[in-house]
């Protein structure tokens, strides 16, 4: 029967190093996020969840080309186009977005799609709380992704500016709601649904 072996001086030093690290980062600045209490600043470029931008008169920007749908490389977007017409007017030109959807259960944030828009009706916004508990709601539309109304504007579908055209509000000549419309408080579209004063 063999005798048991001497304790190394490794069985002693080894929990001594261990323990050294530990104290060392004890006077280490703290990296833990204070999350949600303390939201993180995001840098400015972030890709988060998309915007449909308006006009500033309060038109849509986006024309229904489906474009940024074929560049996607997740196919997340899924768009239908629509004609306007004289009585129902949702952006300048002869076609509007009807249907704009974006799976963020599929989006990868990669914003190639805005790169693809022609119009520059989708950009990406910093905010990045997009998680949820279903699949559906993963699923953003239309309303959900227009863009609020801006002090001034007037809400989709209205009349075009007088005396402008589809091209001049691409020349940015159109600063501002037609005179004599009544314009709205600062409001997003979904607020406005629910009956938030207007
Ligand atoms: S950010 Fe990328 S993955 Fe997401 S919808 Fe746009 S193109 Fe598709
Ligand atoms: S968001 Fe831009 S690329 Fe996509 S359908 Fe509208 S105008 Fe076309």
């Amino acid at each position: 029967m063999s005798e048991p072996s001497e304790p190394s001086g490794d069985m002693f030093m080894n929990p001594v190093a261990g323990f050294s690290v530990t104290f060392k980062a004890m006077f280490k600045k703290r990296l833990t996020e204070q999350y949600p209490e303390t939201p993180k600043v995001t840098a400015p470029r972030f890709h988060g969840r998309h915007q449909l931008n308006r006009h500033p008169d309060g038109l849509e920007k986006c024309i229904g080309c489906e474009l940024c749908a074929w560049a996607c490389p997740a196919d997340a977007i899924y768009v239908e186009g629509a004609d306007n017409t004289d009585e129902e007017r949702y952006s300048p030109g002869e076609r509007y977005g009807r249907v704009y959807q974006i799976n963020y259960a599929r989006c990868i944030l990669c914003g190639l799609c805005i790169e693809a828009c022609p119009t520059r009706a989708l950009t990406m916004t910093n905010d990045f709380e997009l998680a949820n508990t279903t699949r559906a709601s993963l699923i953003y539309t239309k309303d959900e992704l227009l863009a609020g109304l801006e002090e001034g504007m007037v809400d989709s579908p209205h009349a075009i500016f007088p005396g402008m055209d589809e091209q001049d509000y691409y020349r940015g000549l159109v600063s501002e709601a037609a005179p004599g419309t009544e314009r709205q408080k600062a409001v997003s579209k979904g607020e406005a649904d629910k009956g938030v004063d207007a």
